[in-house]
């Protein structure tokens, strides 16, 4: 069986170090691994478009953000079909058919849509698209066929609902669909990398986030602005490592190499982890090293990015080959679905054939 990827963003603004942690660090190594057969990265516009129907320019604007961001972490066009959501009408026409398939209450019980609603204070008035939208990613994931979808862990009801949905419908009509499988970060907290002000995921809708195309000034005030202990107020006080964001951002990102670059007087994250939980630590050193480790990240990726900013008009003519080559996928899995359910009435000779011979008495 061909091995495919399916994953993507949604266009609510520029990717963020969770996004990067999550998923873009993963999908760039899958790609260079040469393992995979094909390889689909879609900007989810229409998915953005369930919360924000009121802010369509919000979406228009952040799909170049996002492509851009892609390009600039290591996507590469040549071996991943970068496309966007909305122009693959195929994928309206999958969700419509697997509406039928799923009920009201099972979608009621998804865990991340319940925290969704709540974060979006829709709980008086949810949109039925929004309520609805693990359907439209089932037809995302299936309409290409995927294996493997690399997300974060918030993604784990999507891809069960999907799962269900291509098992109910392969049971019901015949083999159309592949069952694919979720692909989390192997790395706890890369899963769900919490914001800085350390309560939610960073998300964002929320804005709790430092963007990958942040500037080296913007990630210095927010990393010394991070959440860390309340209760490590002097430097000798004995500090806690649980929920403070500051280490939970150095478990995602710091290795031993790092500490012989921008802190040699520790040789890795457990002395230093063991040091503060002690006292005698500052939040202050702590944090400089925590900004010197995401820099080395950061910088080399805004360094790429500017130079892809340079040539616009290529993104957009990027986004457009991707997304024709996106539909042509799409369209197959179309005509297998619809084969599948016996609607393809025009190539259907034996329903013809069928209607002839009751109509020839
Ligand atoms: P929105 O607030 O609009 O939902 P978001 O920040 O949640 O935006 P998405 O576009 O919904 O980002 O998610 C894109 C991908 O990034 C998904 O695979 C998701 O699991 C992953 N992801 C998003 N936020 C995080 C995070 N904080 N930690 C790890 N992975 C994340
Ligand atoms: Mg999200």
């Amino acid at each position: 069986m061909a091995k495919i990827i399916l994953t993507g963003d949604r266009p609510t603004g520029k990717l963020h170090i969770g996004h990067y942690v999550g998923s873009l660090r993963e999908r760039v190594k899958l790609q260079n691994s040469g393992t995979y057969d094909k390889i689909f990265i879609m900007i989810a516009d229409a998915q953005a478009l369930t919360d924000n129907a009121d802010n369509p320019e919000k979406v228009r604007q952040n799909i170049i953000e996002v492509a851009l961001d892609y390009l600039a972490c290591g996507l590469d066009p040549e071996k991943s079909v970068i496309f966007i959501q909305s122009q693959i009408p195929q994928l309206c026409e999958l969700s419509f058919y697997y509406m039928n398939l799923v009920t009201v209450s099972r979608l009621q019980r998804n865990p991340t849509v319940k925290s969704e609603i709540q974060a979006r204070n829709f709980e008086a008035s949810i949109p039925v698209g929004f309520f609805t939208y693990p359907i439209s990613q089932a037809a995302d994931i299936t309409a290409f066929q995927a294996t493997t979808v690399p997300v974060g862990e918030d993604q784990m009801p999507m891809l069960e609902q999907t799962r269900e949905i291509v098992r109910k419908f392969n049971t019901t009509y015949s083999e159309a669909l592949t069952e694919p499988e979720i692909l989390l970060p192997g790395n706890e907290v890369c899963q769900r990398l919490p914001g800085i002000d350390g309560k939610a995921k960073m998300s964002k809708s929320i804005g709790n986030c430092i963007y990958l195309s942040e500037t080296a000034d913007e990630v210095k005030k927010k990393v010394m602005n991070m959440y860390t202990d309340p209760d490590h107020v002097r430097m000798s006080d004995p500090g806690k490592i649980e929920g403070n964001t500051v280490f939970t951002y150095l478990d995602a990102f710091c290795n031993d190499e790092h500490f012989g670059r921008y802190l040699p007087d520790y040789s890795n994250l457990d002395e230093l982890k063991a040091h503060y939980r002690q006292g005698g630590l500052g939040d202050v050193k702590v944090k400089k090293f925590l900004y010197s480790v995401l820099m080395e990240y950061l910088e080399p990726i805004k360094k790429r990015r500017t130079e892809f900013e340079k040539d616009i008009p290529a993104i957009y003519k990027m986004l457009r080959e991707g997304s024709q080559k996106a539909e042509a996928a799409a369209a197959e899995t179309l005509a297998a679905v619809k084969k599948a359910m016996r609607i393809n009435y025009f190539d259907d000779i034996d329903l013809i054939n069928g209607q002839i011979k009751r109509y020839q008495k």
